[in-house]
């Protein structure tokens, strides 16, 4: 073993001699097995982060005695800082070569970015402010558009004309939407019948381990409407929070994002095509606040998209959801017109968050903002202030990573008319390490 590793070392060696002696000084190209000591040294650091920050970890299922080993070393945030750099500096000295295989040269570029942006996780921390902007781009690697007032003006006169009447558009949105709320009593009836739905498209196009599955548990008291913790083992447990009353639409659009093809299909192919068959052991670990969640809930978005392209969508709800649910489907296609325009609202909510964590506004004025513009109900507003105190910025992953993750799909020939394609492009985007600034 001795020997060989010297050899590899020599080699390393000789090659950085001859490109600096050819005067085009390039590192020596890396392989992806010489990753491993810094993968292996990330994940450690991942999980040293998250004795310090309790959201940091979202999933890990690598060897459990590097998990107990952070909880009794508690390594402080200085040193936690000082040895990512020197990891960042290592993988900066060994870049891949543009002809080396892409997965190996995506697995450097990924390492890199999470690291740096576990860096400026650890600045937050140590009690740093980054500007909103600053923030998401240091931790997910992608910068949010900003939209003025007058771009959700012109969607809110539309939806006006949807629903034409007096006093205020959200009284009159919230009093229509309310014959669309999914009675408590069938809730899980219909979570479970779109979750098969959700699930039937999916393995009709992506390949799934025989032993994946997961579980759902209903919850209260969260800032979030639904969530999947990863257990590894292809195994996930989802969360959906009843605090508020849960809407017709919320059905699939939790089952796909945070089930069938979003978050479960998601860490279960890192898992079997990264973690077991490659050794990659650094997806084995979800490390929240970083580039990763943008692609995490632009594919989880977007997915819902995948399932159920075109009018596939309101034809199914109107045939098996609507009647589970009790509710009157020849209401569907309006209710779905209406729905599609408020999502179209959904950068109101990066606004409010920009302007609220640049201390623009307050707490009060945000939740203002986000029934204003954002068409939400207030409790629902309030919910959402609670979401953005805890998880910042990370608002841009939901809508800004859906349109990216829409369009690197597309720009590989995924488009609408190309299906098969599009759940070719998705299904490696999926199992992949690419990060946001790689999907252009
Ligand atoms: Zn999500």
């Amino acid at each position: 073993m001795m020997r060989r590793t010297l050899w590899l070392s020599f080699l390393g060696i000789a090659t950085l001699v001859v490109s600096a002696c050819q005067g085009d000084f390039r590192p020596y190209a890396t392989d992806a097995t010489s990753m491993n000591p810094i993968a292996e040294s990330y994940v450690k650091l991942v999980l040293a982060v998250g004795q310090h920050d309790p959201d940091y970890v979202d999933a890990y299922y690598g060897p459990p005695e590097w998990k107990t080993a952070s909880e009794r070393q508690k390594i402080s945030l200085g040193d936690i800082r000082s040895q990512a750099d020197s990891l960042i500096a290592q993988l900066r000295s060994a870049v891949p070569a543009a002809e080396d295989d892409e997965m190996v040269r995506l697995r450097h570029q990924y390492l890199r970015r999470q690291l740096e942006a576990l860096v400026s996780r650890v600045r937050m921390l140590s009690g740093e402010t980054l500007s909103f902007d600053e923030e998401a781009k240091a931790l997910y690697d992608a910068v949010p558009p900003s939209h003025t007032e007058a771009e959700f003006q012109k969607v809110l006169a539309r939806l006006e004309g949807e629903l034409p009447g007096s006093g205020d558009l959200i009284d009159r949105y919230e009093a229509y939407k309310e014959d669309f709320v999914i009675p408590s009593d069938r809730l899980d009836a219909v979570f479970q019948a779109a979750i098969d739905a959700c699930r039937e498209r999916t393995v009709e196009h992506l390949t799934l381990p025989a032993e994946e599955k997961f579980r759902v548990e209903y919850v209260t008291d969260k800032s979030w409407s639904g969530y999947n913790w990863y257990q590894g083992g292809f195994r996930s447990v989802i969360q959906i929070n009843t605090d508020l009353p849960i809407y017709i639409d919320r059905a699939i659009d939790l089952a796909c994002h945070e089930g069938y093809p979003g978050h479960h299909v998601y860490n279960v192919l890192l898992e079997r095509e990264l973690v077991r068959d490659r050794g990659w052991v650094e997806a084995s670990i979800y490390a929240l606040f970083s580039p990763q969640s943008l692609i995490a809930e632009g594919t989880a978005n977007f997915g819902i998209e995948i399932a159920f392209p075109g009018e596939e969508r309101v034809a199914y709800e109107k045939d098996a959801l609507f009647p589970l649910a009790g509710l009157a489907p020849d209401e569907a296609e309006r209710y779905y017109r209406i729905v599609r325009l408020t999502e179209e609202l959904s950068y109101a909510g990066n606004e409010a968050a920009r302007r609220y964590l640049n201390g623009q506004i307050d707490r009060p004025q945000a939740a203002d903002w986000l029934v204003r513009y954002a068409m939400m109900p207030r409790p629902r507003a309030e919910q959402r202030v609670q979401f953005i105190d805890q998880y910042r910025s990370y608002v841009i992953n939901y809508n800004l990573g859906k349109d990216m993750v829409r369009d690197y799909v597309t720009a590989q020939g995924g488009t609408k008319d190309q299906l098969e394609r599009r759940w070719e492009v998705f299904g490696r985007l999926l199992a992949s390490p690419r990060l946001p600034s790689s999907l252009n």
